[in-house]
């Protein structure tokens, strides 16, 4: 019989409204699991409790924390083959990727371990006379973290490693179609010394449970990765409470590539960004703006190596590109495909459906030419293996190409002149920008977000991560004189 997978309601697992099927993307006739679905009554339950556990972790102290967070992190570290393999098992990705992502996720935790020792104030001569100023950080209370199925357990722990450091509880409602990895971190957290119930897992679907959960007055903050409609209809509910709400959402990044680059790192930082996690990344570089001068010798070394991927099963050795997520990402990908085409874009290799010796949502890299920035394949966020390239006359036309978008997550370019690099950093309109280096890949001690459609509210990350996850308290004491 299938194990029936549970949700962590005020402390206790426990089935729900439910199961849902997981299905492994590479190979339909392998379930993961039954996954339960939490009810509106577990959520009240859940949220009741979370506001009386927050306020034991705020007593906790910083060193006691601080070694809550280093046992998870470390934990992950430790086991990153282990929960890397069944993470790639349920998202699509190669294992290189799925270990390098849970190893990534330990990173945030002992990150922000450290972080719980690192929590300074301020304080300040008041303009009165006799009179201190004092100005810390204090929790915001209890945290809604929903997080999308492409960094099932990365961006979940981005989030709920700072939001536990600083303080606060956490009701985690992760994507429906990537629970496995999900219930996998949760254990690892319930097994901590935290109070009961100040770390909630309740899996569920978006529209219900995730709906619940962000219009609930009981939430003092949300944070949210994935579309920008879902984005923007959680602000809305948001709103109504006026709770916090931090959202990173869609993007359309672009990899410049200059004359004077070297044209096989181009290729190889243009292969990764857009095909890396069958470019299901919100940093993927999906547009590929290409100088005049060299477009065509690109191409030609863009195009062989596209050709020559390696799409298979995530966990056979040598996959360089796993299945996309699901039936309904295949099915929009291919949409993308025709869009393209019927744009006037010219497909050069790859963009169909592939059968394989397993059944799976499989897709060959595909490679747009002759495509213009206006084309909706190069606005919309496609999330597939598709890039498209777009000639550019020269630097100035390569960057307003590149910042042409209505989103600004991430921006990148190619090249070895001083001077294009350094004015390219300054003028590019993202939130992140690299030099000579992909456009998907970023630190964790340093903030992450972007700008126009891509982000809203405070970046993630590092020590920006605090403005969210902190509300400030600002206190005057009157010191007198007298001793
Ligand atoms: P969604 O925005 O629908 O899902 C992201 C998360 O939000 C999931 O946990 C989802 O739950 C949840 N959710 C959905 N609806 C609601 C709601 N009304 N209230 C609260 N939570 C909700 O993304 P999809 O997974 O459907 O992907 C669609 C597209 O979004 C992709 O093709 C891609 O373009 C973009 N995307 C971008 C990401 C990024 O990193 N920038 C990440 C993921 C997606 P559930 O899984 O149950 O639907």
């Amino acid at each position: 019989m299938t194990q029936i997978h549970k949700n962590l309601i005020a402390g206790e697992w426990l089935t729900g409204e439910g199961e849902i099927e997981n299905v492994n993307p590479s190979d339909l006739s392998d379930i993961i699991g039954l996954f339960a679905q939490a009810d509106a009554d577990q959520l009240e339950a859940t949220l009741d409790q979370a506001r009386v556990a927050q306020q034991a972790w705020a007593t906790y102290g910083i060193e006691r924390k601080q070694a809550v967070l280093n046992a998870i992190g470390t934990e992950l570290m430790a086991r990153a083959d282990e929960l890397g393999t069944l993470l790639s098992r349920e998202e699509g990705k190669p294992f290189a990727e799925g270990r390098g992502e849970v190893y990534r996720a330990g990173q945030f935790f002992t990150y922000y371990a450290a972080e719980c020792l690192r929590q300074l104030g301020e304080n300040a001569e008041s303009v009165r006379p006799g009179v201190e100023v004092d100005v810390r950080r204090e929790p915001v209370g209890v945290v809604a973290v929903i997080s999308p199925w492409n960094f099932p357990t990365a961006t979940a722990s981005w989030k709920i490693a700072p939001a536990l450091c600083y303080g606060n509880a956490v009701v985690w409602k992760p994507a429906n179609i990537t629970p496995a990895s999900a219930v996998a971190l949760t254990e690892i957290i319930s097994r901590q010394d935290i109070p009961k119930g100040l770390f909630s897992l309740v899996m569920g679907s978006g529209r219900s449970i995730g709906q619940r959960l962000v219009e609930n007055p009981k939430v003092n903050a949300i944070s949210f990765t994935g579309s920008v409609p879902v984005g923007k209809s959680i602000a809305a509910a948001a709103i109504g409470n006026l709770t916090k709400v931090q959202m990173e959402m869609g993007s359309k990044n672009a990899l410049a590539v200059m004359d004077d680059a070297d044209l096989d790192l181009a290729v190889t930082l243009a292969l990764g960004g857009a095909f890396g996690g069958s470019g299901q990344k919100c940093t993927a570089s999906s547009r590929l703006v290409v100088h005049a001068a060299i477009h065509d010798a690109f191409v030609d070394k863009l195009v062989a190596g596209a050709r020559a991927m390696k799409v298979g099963h995530a966990l056979e050795d040598g996959v360089q590109m796993g299945p996309v997520v699901s039936q309904q990402q295949l099915d929009e990908n291919l949409t993308y495909v025709d869009l393209g085409k019927s744009e006037g874009a010219e497909l050069v290799c790859g963009g169909a459906r592939l059968e394989l010796n397993k059944q799976g949502y499989y897709m060959s890299p595909g490679v747009f030419l002759n495509t213009s920035n206006d084309m909706r394949i190069n606005r919309e966020e496609m999330f597939a293996p598709l890039a498209s390239v777009i000639k550019a006359d020269g630097y100035e036309h390569a960057l307003s190409i590149v910042n042409d978008t209505q989103f600004g997550l991430t921006s990148g370019i190619v090249t070895t002149s001083l001077a294009r690099a350094s004015h390219f950093r300054r003028h590019a309109q993202s939130g992140c920008v690299m030099v000579n280096l992909p456009t998907a890949g970023t630190d964790y001690h340093v903030p992450f977000g972007g700008r126009g459609d891509s982000s809203y509210g405070p970046r993630e990350q590092g020590k920006a991560a605090a403005e969210f996850y902190t509300t400030v308290k600002t206190a005057y004491i009157a010191a007198g004189d007298a001793v």
